[in-house]
Formats: structure tokens, sequence, C-alpha cells
């Protein structure tokens, strides 16, 4: 995706943990002000590989603002 998102970098979000960008998402600076079409708030999604330090400590953040416990997908 195309955006100007200052914590974009690649296709990644240096916001949560290095997942990939999906505008929107849980933890995003845009969580809460846009709608989906399903309805549903999409989760972060990491590559494989991603450091698992990173993100653990973005999955805590998650948490502890009544996010899920794990990814759904
Ligand atoms: S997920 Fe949101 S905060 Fe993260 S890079 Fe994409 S637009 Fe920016």
């Amino acid at each position: 995706m195309s955006s100007c998102c200052p914590h974009q970098v690649n296709e990644f979000c240096r916001k949560v943990g290095s997942a990939y960008c999906r505008p929107g998402m849980r933890g995003c600076v845009l969580f809460g002000k846009v709608t989906f079409q399903d309805g549903e708030v999409p989760y972060p999604v990491w590559p494989p590989g991603a450091d698992p330090r990173e993100r653990g400590r973005a999955e805590a953040q998650l948490r502890a603002r009544g996010g899920p416990d794990r990814r759904e997908r």
C-alpha cells in the first residue's frame, strides 16, 4: 500500500512492532477512525522470521489496551 504514514518503513509498521502495515488495524494510528466493510478490525500480522521480542512487546501493548491475547491468523 502506498501511504505517507511516518511509522511505515517499506511494507512494515514501526508503531506496531514491525508487523505488516494494515491501515486501521489494532495499534495503528487510524484505529477507531475507520470502518471496514466486514465490520472486523484487523489484527496485526507479522512476517515470517519477525523479531519475537519486538512482536511480544507489540502484543503486550495490545493486550494492555484490551486487545486479544493472540492474533487470529
Ligand atoms: S499500520 Fe497504521 S500506524 Fe502502522 S504504518 Fe500503517 S498506517 Fe502507519
